[in-house]
């Protein structure tokens, strides 16, 4: 008896180590996933065909020739399966409509294999003094021609289809292929050693690590899948043209909750999110960021349905370590994600809807074409706004303020407009927000009050009658600790009278920035600029601001304005407004007025100025002199 089958149980172990390490996980089932369980499967077929035929041949003198012969040529046949899976594996990634024509060409010399075996004869070799086993023959020799012919097709693919094959894949697919020749030629010549399932098995192993290990994709914690397996997903739905839905979850109020309740509170709300979440039916769950889940339905699955049931349920408290914990989450939503070309795409657009459904959270938000056409326009506007701060295409408009008592115009507000590389001109409410955020509004900010300046000091706005210009102030610029040193240094650069200006601020910007903008504003107080509260009635409009702070002015909102004329809670709400105002020592420029019914009702008020479309829109520099010259 020959037994010299230790490196085919080594391999039996290592195959069954890294199957069940891979069955026994949770899965995403990629094409890649499966064509490495199939290969899996044939591998360990042909290490145990490799041990049966060995034993079998320990037996043949007990046993009819036959099965001996079955056993050995069933193990050969099972060989070149293996490298037919393997070819398989190394191009599961490649597009749907090619991977068939790689597929037919490698299953050729598996047929061929096949009738070779059913002709010729396998030769079974046996040297027992030596303690040595192998078969031979035209069997063996045409085995060794079809798994080359494998091994050559298979670099062939992979170089062939290099672009859709990831570069890890490709690499680990060429160590492979190395692997398996050397092999083969040690094998070749020394036909003894019977190595070919342990390579087998290594190559298995090797893949496993480099490649297939599902672990990679799990976010260990909550059990759901993380960003790259989420990322290989839905490559792969996409090159395959999978019609997946996807629902995408963002929590906006994480920070909150840890501030409250702590992290540990955090961290099982997070887990709620994902058991419930994991237990939906049909659904894969993947958690992109801390805060940002996506699921995927199956195609063709009621999404509004399960969109409407996430809606209902975030709009209820959970229920977390027995305290009730309402959960903020914008819902956006994707019909099908094969609108999109390719996975960066899809991603970037998941992040930016994530965003923007936080701003709605009432109703969750559809990710069509018209939402998408809405987003080219916002990046077109940004990409604009850094255009137009690079090339000098930045714009101030005037617009009149009209001094009720003294029946002139004694101020204007500086409005900013810009315009993009085709002329058109994108006004503020596009642009401001995003300015905000990127920070960019610091530029902004400097580039309009230099132009302020500078059109105050070349165009003598005194001589129309012109007191001051009002220019608005972000929150942002309010946080500046040099906002009034900058300021100042402008104003002296252009040698302009520091009262020919008036900055607006928001009750945002007093209530984020209190400490510096109380600063700022004391320092350019006490050199001659005044401020003004702008948009008073859209926010919490709260008096201990408007006592606490040296303000000019207090313009009311266009929307108290419509409001007046509609609403009789409204005109007493104004009426007071404007009578407590003037007991605070204060003024009052109402905006938005556009009909002389609004200007009378408000001169009736008492308040003192009037800005609206009733007397002009705003207009650009070289015009706006020229139309308060008209009224002198
Ligand atoms: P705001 O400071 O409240 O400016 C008044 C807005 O109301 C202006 O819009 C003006 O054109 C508009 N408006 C004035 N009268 C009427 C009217 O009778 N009817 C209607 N429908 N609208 C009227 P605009 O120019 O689009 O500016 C929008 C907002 O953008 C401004 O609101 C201000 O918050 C911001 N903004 C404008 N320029 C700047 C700037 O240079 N810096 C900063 N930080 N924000 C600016
Ligand atoms: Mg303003
Ligand atoms: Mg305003």
């Amino acid at each position: 008896m020959v037994w010299n089958i230790q490196f085919q149980i080594a391999a039996l172990a290592l195959t069954l180590v890294i199957g069940g390490m891979c069955l026994g996980q949770k899965r995403l089932n990629f094409a890649s996933e499966t064509a490495f369980i199939r290969l899996m499967i044939a591998t360990l077929a042909s290490i145990i065909l490799d041990i049966l035929s060995i034993v079998a041949i320990n037996f043949r003198e007990s046993l009819p020739s036959f099965i001996v012969q079955a056993a050995c040529e069933a193990y050969l046949l099972s060989i070149v399966s293996v490298a037919c899976f393997s070819s398989w594996f190394a191009v599961a990634e490649v597009s749907y409509k090619i991977r068939p024509f790689w597929r037919n060409i490698t299953i050729i010399p598996l047929i061929v294999e096949l009738a070779v075996l059913c002709i010729f004869k396998t030769d079974i070799y046996v040297n027992v003094d030596d303690s040595i086993i192998y078969t031979e023959g035209t069997t063996v020799l045409v085995t060794y021609v079809f798994t080359a012919i494998h091994i050559f097709t298979t670099l062939l693919m992979v170089i062939v289809e290099k672009k859709s094959i990831r570069q890890r894949r490709r690499m680990a697919v060429y160590s492979w292929l190395i692997t398996w020749a050397v092999a083969g030629i040690i094998q070749f010549f020394a036909n003894e050693l019977l190595l070919v399932s342990f390579i087998m098995a290594v190559a298995l192993v090797v893949m496993y690590c480099r490649l297939e290990n599902p672990e990679y994709h799990l976010d260990y914690i909550d059990n759901v899948f993380n960003k790259k397996g989420f990322h290989m997903l839905m490559e792969e739905n996409i090159r395959f043209h999978r019609h997946t839905p996807l629902v995408s979850i963002a929590i906006s109020n994480l920070n909150t909750i840890n501030e409250i309740f702590g992290n540990r509170t955090v961290t099982k709300v997070v887990s709620e999110v994902c058991t419930f979440l994991r237990d939906i039916s049909g659904v894969t769950v993947f958690r992109l960021e801390d805060n940002l889940f996506s699921i995927t339905y199956e195609p063709g699955k009621d999404i509004d349905g399960l969109v409407d049931r996430l809606r209902k349920i975030f709009s209820q408290p959970w229920e977390v370590d027995e305290t009730q914990i309402q959960i903020t989450a914008g819902l956006s939503y994707l019909t099908d994600i094969c609108i999109f070309d390719n996975v960066d795409e899809l991603e970037e657009i998941v992040h930016y809807f994530a965003t923007e459904s936080n701003k709605q959270l009432d109703t969750p938000l559809l990710i069509d074409s018209e939402a998408l056409a809405r987003r080219d326009r916002v990046l077109k506007t940004q990409y604009a706004l850094e255009w137009a701060l690079e090339n000098d295409s930045v714009f101030v408009y005037y617009q009149p303020i009209y001094n009720v008592k003294e029946g002139k115009f004694s101020a204007m507000e500086a409005l900013v407009r810009i315009k993009d590389e085709e002329g058109e001109i994108i006004m503020p409410g596009e642009f401001i927000e995003f300015a905000e955020k990127n920070g960019m509004i610091l530029k902004l900010g400097d580039i309009v009050f230099r132009k302020v300046c500078e059109f105050i000091r070349n165009s003598k706005i005194e001589d129309y009658g012109i007191e001051y210009i009002e220019v608005n102030l972000s929150v942002v610029q309010c946080m500046q600790e040099d906002l009034a040193k900058d300021f100042k240094n402008i104003m002296a650069e252009y040698q302009i009278a520091p009262h020919s200006i008036n900055l607006e601020i928001t009750e945002t910007a007093a209530i984020n920035t209190k400490l510096t903008l109380e600063k700022n504003m004391d320092d350019l107080i006490a050199y001659g600029t005044s401020f003004s509260l702008d948009d008073y009635g859209t926010g919490y409009s709260n008096l201990t601001y408007m006592l606490g702070m040296p303000l000019k002015l207090i313009k009311i909102d266009r929307s108290i304005t419509i409001a007046y004329d509609s609403s009789e809670k409204a005109r007493v709400a104004t009426e007071y407004t404007v009578d407590m105002v003037h007991k605070l020592g204060m003024h009052i420029v109402v905006e938005g007025i556009e009909t002389e019914e609004q200007y009378l009702n408000f001169k009736r008020l008492g308040v003192e100025y009037i800005q609206g479309y009733y007397f002009s829109k705003p207009l650009p520099k070289e015009r706006v002199l020229n139309y308060i010259q008209e009224w002198m």
